[in-house]
């Protein structure tokens, strides 16, 4: 397959498509307008073997595509009036604002997570936020095979270039893995990494072993490639380059993981994405899954099972289930905390087994990663158990905390503290 991006919904080549030209004009127009705002990318695999174009609600059409309900009525008419008039001005002020009031940055990552030298620089393309874990941020691997809406990083992709994290070399990260002998997981992040070529990876990573860095044990690499490009490890002239890349990793007494990206069955049963996880498999690295749960898409027990099972199936370990970001698209996407719980509780029953590795839902939030433990009763209270999975500080890590009970909050930032406590014990403390 010949790997062909499509990034405008005016595309010959994707009109040309029957499945494509088959929606009706009028559901292209709006996808068009919101396009302005929530930028899109698919490719050929995506739109030939991923998407059954005869399914309205097809999943994976769902979280490629815009839809009009991402926007307010009022925002959509904005953005809509200002194509209708060809008025560029308005349309990019119109564009800026509702991209900044979607919450770009969710989580302190521009500010709270950037490490700093001995001497107190900031070092551009790293986050250390839990101890042992630092992101990577290699600039060649800023973009993604697909823009998603929900994610946090569609700020990478807009071309606001003031709300991009990147780095430019890899020496500065080695710098500051050599000052932090606590951490041991090196992650690749983007972006997705793995659309760099894989001579440029292999250079950076040989770097990394060069450096011969003891207290790092294990490199990971978080990518969407598996389902959205699986040719970057089968048929792609750097296919085995960069299986290569995992085996030199290895070969050094090392773990390498894959963190993949799926968020509905139907993209793991492509023939083509099966080779690649067996592939990928035979290496020796470790493929860990990872999926929000969407509205729409796996907001249902039976999907989430099969996901999962599907995966074990494949040898793949589901590791987290996390709940939409604060960001972007979540009003078209959110499903409430308890509900989301509730609905990974009984896919648990559904599957048992190996799939109870997958831990959820959590949320990837500015304190840290907090797992909604679900709801329950203490001292007579009705509340909500959570807990912390990582933190910012690391003491904080496994303690439990209680919220008054919610049907509809989001996000931690939208639930309150139990028992009439006016903060969070961690709320002044960073
Ligand atoms: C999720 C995350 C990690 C990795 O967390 P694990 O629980 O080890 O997978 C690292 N850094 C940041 C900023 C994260 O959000
Ligand atoms: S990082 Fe993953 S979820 Fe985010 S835009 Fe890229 S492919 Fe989508």
């Amino acid at each position: 397959m010949k790997f062909r991006a499509y990034r405008d919904l005016r595309d010959p080549a994707l009109l040309a498509h029957r499945g494509f030209s088959g929606l009706p004009q009028d559901l292209r127009d709006d996808m068009f307008v919101v396009s302005q705002v929530f930028p899109f990318q698919v490719n050929s695999h995506v739109v030939e073997n991923l998407i059954n174009w005869d399914d309205q609600a097809d999943a994976v059409r769902r979280f490629t595509f815009p839809s009009k309900e991402m926007l307010t009525a009022a925002e959509f008419e904005d953005v809509r009036s200002a194509l209708l008039r060809d008025d560029y001005d308005a349309l990019h002020q119109s564009v800026t604002r509702i991209r900044l009031s979607l919450n770009p940055h969710p989580g302190g990552q521009l500010t709270r997570n950037v490490p700093r030298s001995a001497t107190e620089q900031e070092i551009p393309g790293l986050q250390h936020k839990y101890q042992r874990t630092v992101l990577f941020f290699p600039r060649a691997g800023q973009t993604c095979h697909a823009y998603c809406s929900f994610c946090f990083r569609w700020p990478q992709f807009v071309g606001m270039p003031e709300l991009r994290i990147e780095s430019p070399e890899v020496g500065p990260l080695i710098g500051y893995l050599r000052e932090h002998t606590e951490v041991r997981d090196v992650l690749f992040t983007g972006g997705d990494p793995l659309v760099m070529r894989s001579n440029v990876l292999r250079q950076q990573v040989d770097a990394i072993l060069a450096a011969r860095l003891e207290h790092i044990q294990t490199i990971r690499f978080g990518t969407k490639a598996l389902s959205y490009w699986p040719y970057r490890f089968t048929t792609d002239d750097d296919a085995d380059g960069l299986l290569d890349v995992f085996r030199a990793v290895i070969a050094t007494g090392r773990h390498v993981a894959v963190m993949a990206h799926f968020n509905h069955p139907s993209e793991l049963r492509s023939p083509e994405t099966r080779e690649a996880i067996r592939r990928v498999r035979a290496t020796g690295a470790e493929i860990r899954t990872q999926t929000p749960m969407l509205r729409g898409v796996n907001d249902s027990a039976a999907v989430l099972a099969d996901l999962w099972s599907e995966q074990v199936r494949q040898g793949c370990i589901p590791y987290y289930l996390f709940a939409a970001r604060d960001t972007g698209a979540q009003r078209f996407f959110g499903v409430p905390l308890e509900e989301s719980h509730q609905i990974y509780s009984e896919a648990l029953r559904l599957s048992g087994g190996l799939v109870g590795t997958v831990r959820g839902p959590v949320m990837s939030a500015d304190p840290g990663k907090v797992l909604v433990l679900g709801p329950t009763q203490v001292r007579g209270e009705e509340v909500l158990a959570l807990q912390f999975l990582q933190a910012r500080n690391p003491l904080w890590t496994g303690q439990i905390f209680y919220a008054s009970r919610s049907k509809s909050a989001l996000w931690i930032d939208e639930l309150t503290p139990a028992f009439g406590a006016q903060d969070f014990f961690f709320s002044n403390q960073f």
